[in-house]
């Protein structure tokens, strides 16, 4: 006999709530923050530098950048890859508004490709349809920690003469045909936001194996100033001289957040095994429920999972979505949604985006809802999550 939901007034699994994400922070972080605070630099200092030397090694990236956020770290690898008005950028619909956005910064169009109904992840053939002589760049987002098609795609763009940006912000630590993400895309893009694998509260990274590109977007995170003789445009001897070569932003990122970001970059393959351990317990224990279906990997993919979603077949499991999603909130396993399509949202159905673009985008939307996955969680809480999951499936599905 099924149990009585907590939606409907039964007990709940769990007193406490527990959501999709949640940082960790030791106490060997906090020291290396403290010794920043402690020091002469806030910003700009040595703890940059420091990181930006160990992220290129950890990534085996001959360049990285760091800047304050994922969105800030995409906007500059726009401006790298020179993206402009009347350019075409094809990416994924499902994913975070930001990888679409950093081309509308730029004055670019955002094309949407669809994805692959086993991995989610943007689709090689897709976006090869949709190249046009206007195409400059494709952004590819790795999906919950899964990497897209990378050596496909960026086949397809070395072919087509167009850049290749990759939105790692889900996929630090992830390894495809045995290189590290970081190191695969002409540019790659990272996220350290709180919810991210490894965080800095806020923060953000390029990295590439272009000189040109690598300088130009470190050019732009600094408002467009440089302040290295030997790059100047207008030769200067005066030992005050700076120059402005392009109009950039002020992007960077505290000394004290990359201290954070490093402390934790060192224990990243602890982390990386709880999180797989995770999703591993996930997986065997979803597996065999008709009408749950699970993210499918890219082949040769070693993924740091980011994110576990499970997908919902109404007509199987006798409720829809959101019915799930209701229950399991009830039950105190607070889950989410990733994503709502990009081209859903207001401000670009206002564009002329419209319904029926990306049909299997679409139809994933509908049916999927991510469920806690973070190192923290105990054995305990993925038990409850368990738990949690199948009362409410075989409530429904009877
Ligand atoms: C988090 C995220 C971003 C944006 O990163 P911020 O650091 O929050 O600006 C971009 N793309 C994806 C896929 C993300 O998950």
């Amino acid at each position: 006999m099924e149990e009585k939901l907590a939606l409907y007034g039964g007990n709940p699994i769990r007193s406490e709530r527990i959501f999709y994400g949640k940082h960790a922070v030791t106490q060997e972080d906090i020291e290396a923050v403290c010794n920043v605070l402690k020091g002469n630099y806030l910003t700009q200092g040595p703890a940059i530098a420091e990181f930006e030397k160990e992220f290129a090694i950890f990534t085996n990236a001959n360049y990285a950048v760091a800047v304050a956020n994922g969105t800030a770290a995409l906007h500059i690898a726009c401006i790298a890859a020179g993206i402009g008005p009347g350019d075409e950028v094809i990416t994924s619909p499902l994913t975070f508004a930001a990888s679409a956005n950093c081309v509308l910064y730029c004055g670019g169009t955002v094309v949407f490709a669809d994805v692959k109904e086993d991995t989610y992840e943007i689709d090689p053939a897709s976006v090869e349809q949709l190249i046009t002589e206007n195409t400059k760049a494709v952004i590819a987002v790795d999906y919950a920690g899964n990497t897209a098609d990378l050596f496909e795609i960026k086949q397809i763009c070395v072919k087509h003469h167009i850049t290749l940006i990759e939105d790692a912000a889900h996929s630090l630590g992830s390894v495809l045909e045995n290189q590290n993400v970081g190191s695969i895309a002409d540019i790659t893009t990272f996220s350290f936001h709180a919810v991210k694998t490894i965080t800095g509260g806020e923060g953000g990274a390029i990295t590439t194996n272009s000189f040109e590109f690598a300088q130009k977007a470190r050019l732009a995170a600094c408002h467009g100033i440089t302040k290295k003789p030997e790059d100047f445009i207008q030769p200067n001897v005066d030992r005050w001289y700076q120059e402005q070569q392009l109009l950039g932003y002020n992007y960077r990122i505290t000394d004290f957040q990359a201290a954070l970001i490093t402390s934790q970059l060192h224990r990243i393959s602890s982390l990386k095994d709880r999180r797989n351990a995770i999703a591993a317990m996930y997986r065997s224990a979803f597996k065999d429920l008709p009408g749950i279906k699970l993210q499918g990997q890219t082949q040769e993919c070693d993924p740091c999972w980011h994110l576990f979603m499970l997908r919902i077949d109404k007509a199987v499991v006798g409720c829809d979505r959101s019915l799930f999603f209701a229950a399991l909130a009830a039950e105190n396993i607070q889950p989410q949604v990733h994503y709502i399509p990009v081209y859903h949202h207001p401000y670009y159905r206002a564009m002329g985006y419209h319904e029926g673009l990306c049909p299997v985008a679409e139809k994933i939307y509908e049916s999927i809802l991510t469920i806690p996955l973070y190192p923290a969680m105990s054995d305990q809480d993925v038990d409850d999550v368990i738990r949690a999951i199948k009362k409410v499936y075989y409530y429904f599905r009877k």
